[in-house]
């Protein structure tokens, strides 16, 4: 094996500018949806049902597109807004909501609460502990597990602290760990008994469609098993096509009992007449139908799959088999996670960005930015060109090799 240090000074020399940091998709991947710039097109406006998406109204979102993302997200098309662009921006502004007016089944609402805290399943998703760190909602720490977050620590957690309102969850293809939760595990989700009345799950299900195998994972309909455990309110579901369409100018989703959507369009309706519906009546064009929206995943998967080989390739040829190296291999969403011997990845990240290649920092997988175990690095290999993740995990390879050598 050739010296860490020698090939780290060649991989400093190489002069490199690459970027693995954050999950976005790749301008080939933008492409797939050059034809919805085109859409509705001059003198397009009618929706399905007659009514004219250039005006005011609709706060629901266009039916017909809430009928292609129903069968993904699992939610009645009743039940189902289409919203704007961002489901960060949705999962950001339902929590000021219940912040300011109580939810559906609250005592009062969370500003009058003392304490409000949220489960966060580690690693995961920076923006969720972001989101929370803004509006005051403390942050309790779960571990995953391969299945989904440790429900027995979960279960013990909401049992009797009234002051957890709820938990985070990304249930397909977790960012960033790659986890699909079992069937058990949404059951037992939905289905705790919690000491908080107006507990609820905060279902990011932003890779619903996201699949890099064949497989095409499918989970359990958290709604259904809430509904008939007696907790219909507990889920929000939400989703978006941020990583279908267009990232920047898509549109969210947002799934709930039909009590929640009552005391949501309500609230919503003080801040907007409507959300934009030529643009959801653009995507509807666009997509067609939810098996539309499955062949056009098909087309990024095709696109991504061959860099998420590459990352999976590289680190097995150099670490298969390496005490306290390990990582993920999803089948599907945006992300591999690399776990390195404790007090190691800080180490990596600072090495490869001095080596010009930048990665996630580490940390930003847990809250307030501290992994306890300074292990985790989130790799994000959709947006490069190929033949730069090939170099820039090359890259990441030396660094966690040179960490790993007693210097
Ligand atoms: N949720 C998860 C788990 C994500 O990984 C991301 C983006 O990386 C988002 C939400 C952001 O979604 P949106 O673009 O709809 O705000």
């Amino acid at each position: 094996m050739t010296d860490p240090a020698a090939a780290y000074e060649e991989l400093k020399g190489a002069g490199l500018a690459l970027d693995l940091t954050r999950g976005k998709p790749s301008s080939e991947q933008l492409d797939l949806s050059h034809a919805l710039l085109g859409l509705p097109g001059a003198g397009e406006f009618r929706a399905a049902a007659g009514t004219d998406t250039r005006n005011y109204g609709g706060l629901q979102g266009l039916p017909e597109l809430r009928e292609i993302f129903a069968p993904a997200l699992q939610v009645p098309v009743d039940q189902l807004v289409a919203w704007n662009n961002s489901s960060l921006e949705l999962m950001h502004d339902t929590l000021v909501h219940a912040l300011l007016s109580p939810l559906p089944g609250a005592p009062t609402r969370w500003v009058n609460a003392g304490r409000v805290a949220f489960i966060a399943p580690v690693p995961g998703y920076d923006r969720h502990y972001g989101v929370c760190e803004r509006l005051g909602i403390d942050l309790v720490t779960v571990p995953m597990t391969a299945d989904g977050p440790d429900m027995d620590e979960v279960e013990r957690l909401v049992a009797d602290d009234a002051s957890i309102k709820g938990i985070w969850c990304v249930p397909k293809y977790s960012n960033p760990d790659g986890v699909v939760y079992s069937d058990e595990v949404v059951r037992r989700l939905a289905a705790m008994p919690t000491a908080a009345p107006d507990f609820r799950i905060m279902w990011d299900n932003a890779y619903a469609v996201h699949h890099l195998t064949a497989e095409e994972v499918e989970i359990a309909d958290v709604l259904t098993l809430a509904a008939e455990a007696g907790n219909p309110d507990r889920p929000f579901v939400f989703g978006s096509t941020s990583k279908i369409t267009v990232a920047g100018s898509g549109v969210s989703f947002l799934g709930c009992s039909e009590t929640n959507l009552q005391w949501w369009l309500k609230l919503v309706s003080k801040k907007t007449i409507g959300p934009d519906k030529i643009n959801h009546l653009r995507h509807a064009r666009f997509l067609k139908d939810t098996s539309g929206l499955l062949a056009h995943m098909a087309a990024h998967r095709e696109l991504i799959a061959p860099k998420f080989a590459a990352v999976e390739r590289l680190l097995t040829e150099a670490f298969s088999g390496v005490d306290g190296v390990s990582w993920t291999t999803p089948k599907g969403g945006y992300f591999v996670s690399l776990t390195v011997p404790d007090g190691l990845a800080s180490e990596v990240v600072r090495l490869a960005k001095e080596a010009g290649i930048v990665l996630t920092p580490a940390g930003a997988t847990h809250p307030y930015g501290k992994d306890p175990q300074d292990a985790v690095i989130r790799l994000a290999p959709t947006l490069p060109p190929q033949d730069e993740v090939e170099k820039a995990m090359a890259g990441v390879v030396t660094c966690v090799q040179l960490a790993l050598s007693p210097r």
